[in-house]
């Protein structure tokens, strides 16, 4: 489907290229074509915005501030400098570019600034930027810049002609890059630092470059964009440039358009330009503000997907409803220019796509809903890597298991300190961990077991200490760093990627793994994890819809779609009844025979003994004893510590 809808996109492109052609001969006002650049205008900005803000999450008003520095920048170097049109777009991109890092330098590696803090930097940004060019004479000076009839090639047609045909291509250019972002392995680590980014990072995602590039990206196109629409302005100044307008129009199209998806900012720019253009066209400015509120209100509450995924479900019906309306438009006569008609269309077709599912279902024309993020899971029946971990048995697996093969060590931390404000979580901790073995990591409630295991992952630096990973020194790397070397963990309280598919939480951890895999690879390998986990059944399913043992599971297949060599399992088996526990535990049994080396926390006393050969007690911070199961739960320290604690 996606990539029809991409193949019929650029179909679309190319007839629309030729449309100034057929002006003459379809006597077609020159104002269709004014029109239709803002469009390709607004669909650019939109996408620029959405592959940052819809795909990874971080929130942004700055879209006026990358814009307006590739308005001046093509400005100035044409006014000034007497530099050819074309070639002042690149350079108009790299200066937002250049922005866009700066901004993103500071946000991300100076600080690791979210949510509201990434958003009302880039609201700063743009004051500061305003306040500069008003003050700086090179720039502007409040003076404005009026842009001349720049040299351009003569089989682009007239000056409309060529500003219609430059816009259309910069727009199919930015969507072409967003659907290529959203189906690649970019994507989908975006996707996942959307919904979680420490998981993410923890899969193996390199969230830090990811962030830049997709920063990066978003600020060359909306830069390049302001190049091409410094023509169009011909007279420009600061207040038209740096203004709210852009920020605010490139959310509202988005948000309505639906974020998740590259067609969202295409249809949502189109359906608000549309209406804004044709209604203050029509006199009814004001109207236009009030409508477009309006529909922006219900669909937030009707619609908050956007308008993508019903246009998708529901395209028969809008289809068929557009036609009639259209028909009878042309047939009555009601005249007004073929552009009003159709925004008329648009306004009986908006409510349609925006009432619930339950009304519309007995007409039967509704398609299931979308899955949310990629393609329904398809299983493959050729699949057949032979280095799949799971299928080795234990005699085959390439890590001896037994306590009599026992090494030097895999994992080993050393007088780890882990202080937050104060609070002492880990105090000179030492705790080796050998090849094949499966250590049980246990202690009272708020003994530091979670805080191990995040400094062993990399999520906590520790205080002071060090931890080696075959030796090498991995204290303080980054977590994908670690998680790529062959360390992998699972959540106490499970946190799957909220808006992707059972199967997607798996297939990005594939794709993440050392030696990532394609998206296609990807999605084959995942199957083996949702197998032997158990989760086939549930792989189209979100996360939110399955029960805490699936969900639980899924940490599991997630934590070994990693393909690592530790597997530190966080109270995997709590909350589980009896029955689920002893699956789990045989679950558990049968990775370790795959060769993997295992720590797991776990209150279940039974179930640690019977698993681990060797078990490390924590209790406030402390490493209290260690030894074989049996050692441990003789130890007289170790039976103070929990009875103490059960009568406290
Ligand atoms: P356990 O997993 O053994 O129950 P934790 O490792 O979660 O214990 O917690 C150990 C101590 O460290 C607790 O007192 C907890 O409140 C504290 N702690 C853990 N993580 C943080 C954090 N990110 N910030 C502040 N304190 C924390
Ligand atoms: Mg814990």
């Amino acid at each position: 489907m996606s990539r029809r809808a991409l193949a019929l996109f650029l179909v679309a492109g190319v007839v629309l290229a030729f449309v100034p052609n057929l002006r003459s001969a379809l006597d077609f006002p020159i104002f269709y074509l004014i029109f239709l650049y803002s469009l390709f205008f607004w669909i650019t900005q939109a996408t620029s915005w959405n592959i940052l803000t819809g795909f990874s999450g971080y929130f942004s008003f700055g879209q006026a501030a990358f814009f307006g520095v590739g308005v001046y920048t093509s400005a100035i170097l044409v006014a000034r400098y007497d530099v050819g049109f074309f070639a002042t777009l690149p350079a108009a991109g790299i200066m937002a570019t250049v922005l866009a890092g700066t901004i993103g330098f500071l946000a991300f590696r100076l600080r690791a600034l979210r949510g509201e803090v990434f958003a009302l930097l880039t609201l700063a940004v743009t004051f500061v930027l305003t306040a500069l060019a008003g003050a700086n004479s090179y720039i502007d000076g409040g003076q404005g810049h009026r842009v001349s009839v720049p040299d351009y090639p003569s089989f682009l047609g007239s000056y409309p002609d060529f500003i219609y045909r430059v816009g259309l291509v910069m727009a199919i250019a930015s969507v072409a890059i967003a659907y290529s972002i959203q189906h690649s392995r970019f994507g989908r680590g975006l996707f996942a630092i959307r919904d979680d980014e420490d998981v993410a990072e923890a899969l193996g995602t390199p969230t830090l470059r990811y962030k830049m590039l997709v920063l990066s990206l978003s600020g060359f196109l909306a830069g390049a964009a302001g190049g091409i629409h410094s023509l169009q302005i011909s007279y420009i100044t600061i207040g038209e440039t740096f203004s709210f307008t852009v920020p605010l129009f490139v959310i509202l199209m988005s948000v309505l358009g639906g974020r998740n998806h590259w067609l969202g900012p295409v249809i949502g720019a189109t359906v608000v330009y549309t209406l804004r253009d044709r209604l203050s066209g029509a006199g009814f400015e004001a109207w236009s503000q009030i409508l477009l509120g309006s529909i922006l209100i219900l669909a937030i509450i009707f619609a908050p997907e956007g308008l993508y995924p019903r246009v998708r479900a529901r395209l028969r019906l809008v289809i068929l409803v557009a036609v009639v309306v259209l028909a009878v438009e042309s047939g009555a006569d009601v005249g007004g220019a073929s552009l009003d008609q159709i925004t008329i269309a648009m306004l009986v077709v908006l409510p349609l796509l925006l009432v619930p599912d339950r009304i519309l279902r007995w007409t039967g024309w509704l398609r299931p809903a979308v899955v949310p993020v990629g393609r329904k899971a398809r299983r493959a029946a050729t699949w057949d890597r032979e280095s799949l971990t799971l299928r080795a048995t234990g005699q085959e697996a390439s890590v001896a298991v037994g306590s009599d093969a026992v090494s030097a060590p895999l994992l080993q931390c050393d007088q780890i300190r882990m202080e937050f404000d104060g609070l002492h979580a880990l105090q000179d901790v030492d705790i080796s961990i050998s090849a094949g073995e499966i250590v049980g990591l246990v202690g009272p409630n708020g003994s530091g077991k979670s805080t191990l295991i995040n400094v062993m992952s990399g999520m906590f630096a520790p205080t002071s200490g060090s931890v080696r990973f075959r030796g090498v020194d991995i204290t303080g790397r980054p977590p994908h760093v670690i998680s790529n070397l062959g360390i992998a963990r699972t959540y106490q309280i499970p946190r799957p990627f909220a808006t992707m598919t059972v199967f997607d939480n798996v297939a990005v951890a594939c794709m993440f793994r050392h030696k990532g895999m394609t998206l296609d690879e990807a999605q084959h390998a995942a199957w083996e994890y949702l197998e032997f986990t158990g989760l086939v059944d549930v792989a189209d399913t979100l996360p939110s819809q399955v029960n805490l043992h699936q969900r639980k599971f899924l940490e599991l297949a997630r934590g070994l779609a990693s393909e690592p060599e530790v597997l530190m399992l966080d109270e995997v088996l709590s909350g589980l009844n009896p029955t689920e526990i002893d699956e789990s535990v045989e679950m558990i049994r049968r990775i370790h025979a795959s060769g993997h080396t295992i720590v797991i926390v776990e209150h279940v006393m039974r179930v640690v003994t019977d698993l681990a050969s060797r078990m490390v007690v924590l209790n406030y911070g402390r490493k209290l004893a260690e030894g074989t199961p049996a050692e441990v739960m003789n130890d007289r320290e170790v039976v103070k510590a929990y009875l103490g604690r059960e009568h406290a």
